[in-house]
């Protein structure tokens, strides 16, 4: 048996977190009422958003987001290789062809110098991802996707705490889409926000989450006729919110900066202790940027990286996290990437080295744990094992 047992993520929730759950239970609300309307408020507030829309996960929020603006049938969209499944599944559940574009290994995000060849006749949007809570070089994206006429859908689903130039991520684009899965800054389970600053977005995004109604259950129920249904004005779909989750949300929302500054401190011990190490290349926070650390990745570089030493560095990778697991420390590949996952490669008919630093992300990168309620001394212990390390 090891010391420790530390996971790559473990949720804490305060009890007084916990108990907001029993609000609705007790009240009978259950179902996008008042407590969503309350967490898509205070979203509202802290990322400067003007709208916040309550959905059920950040995949349904990138869903949502493509159909409220348009995207159909034979519609490109521009999605980085490195990146979890969602952001290009959502494409294609729209009937669209994605269009993979190879990411910056300094940052893990997309290469803005790569976008502009990938561009057709067909391609309606972009999808910058702001991976692991650091933003995506975002000025140069608006630029590209104003000469060409292209959405900006923001994957946001780790950027909360995240800034670019002072502006919180997801605030940039048409629209911004967060995740609220357990493995992200706050949680509500399964849940997921998008937010727009257009008002037209935003109340096709209320219609379209909630069966296509023009007015909510709550709405209908406050208004002078609840007695009467709702019109259906879009075929829409079913993305709603619980009032549980919300309640569990909106409490989060009552520690976001605390929340922020635990996950930024945890991984400026890291810095401090890994910058000078020859086999890891630390996450960048460039002048600018904000880094809201939904993880904290790292690539593996025992040796140089390079197209011809990928799968040698990653079965070294992989020994070195069986090590590390057996020493009681979770560690995992920062993410994956998509194109190299049986779906994409087969039905786009795409290899590994099409896309040469995802694929090197995929083989080579390990994320640390980081999380709110890491203990100092769980810390200290995962970088006295990191530091072992022999290549
Ligand atoms: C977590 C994540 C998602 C999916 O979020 P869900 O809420 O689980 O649907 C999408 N994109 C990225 C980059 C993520 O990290």
């Amino acid at each position: 048996m090891s010391k420790f047992n530390i996971p790559i993520a473990r949720t804490s929730l305060s009890d007084e977190e916990i108990s907001s759950v029993l609000e609705p239970l007790k009240s009978g609300w259950l179902v996008q009422g008042p407590l969503v309307e309350d967490f898509q408020n205070k979203w509202s507030k802290f990322t400067g958003s003007k709208n916040s829309i309550a959905v059920t996960s950040c995949t349904s929020a990138l869903h949502l987001s493509l159909a409220s603006l348009g995207f159909k049938e034979g519609d490109e969209a521009i999605v980085p290789a490195f990146t979890w499944i969602s952001t290009a599944n959502v494409v294609e559940h729209l009937g669209g062809r994605v269009e993979f574009c190879d990411i910056d290994l300094d940052t893990f995000n997309i290469d803005i110098n790569k976008i502009e060849e990938k561009i057709t006749h067909k391609t309606k949007a972009i999808l910058p991802v702001h991976l692991f809570g650091l933003s995506a070089d975002m000025d140069p994206i608006l630029e590209i996707a104003k000469k060409y006429n292209l959405w900006v859908v923001e994957d946001a689903a780790c950027g909360f705490g995240s800034f670019y130039k002072g502006k919180h991520v997801g605030t940039l684009g048409d629209t911004g889409c967060f995740s609220f899965h357990p493995r992200k800054a706050i949680t509500t389970g399964e849940g997921g926000m998008i937010t727009t600053h257009s008002d037209s977005i935003a109340s096709k995004l209320r219609c379209l989450r909630d069966h296509g109604a023009e007015l909510s259950d709550l709405q209908r129920h406050l208004g002078p006729r609840p007695y009467l249904l709702s019109n259906h004005p879009e075929a829409g779909y079913n993305q709603r919110m619980t009032d549980i989750q919300a309640a569990l949300g909106s409490m989060q929302m009552n520690r976001a900066d605390e929340i922020i500054k635990e996950r930024k401190s945890i991984a400026k011990i890291y810095d401090e202790e890994f910058k000078n190490l020859s086999f890891l290349q630390i996450p960048k926070e460039s002048e600018g940027y904000s880094h809201g650390y939904q993880s904290y990745p790292c690539l593996f570089m025992p040796d140089e990286v390079k197209e011809n030493n990928i799968d040698e560095t990653n079965s070294k990778r992989n020994k070195w996290m069986e090590k590390l697991a057996l020493e009681g420390i979770s560690t995992r590949p920062a993410t994956h990437a998509v194109h190299m996952l049986e779906y994409y490669s087969k039905k786009y008919g795409i290899k590994p080295e099409d896309f040469p630093n995802s694929h090197a992300a995929n083989n080579c990168s390990i994320s640390f744990p980081l999380f709110h309620g890491l203990k100092i001394d769980e810390q200290s212990y995962v970088i006295e094992k990191v530091l072992e390390f022999k290549n």
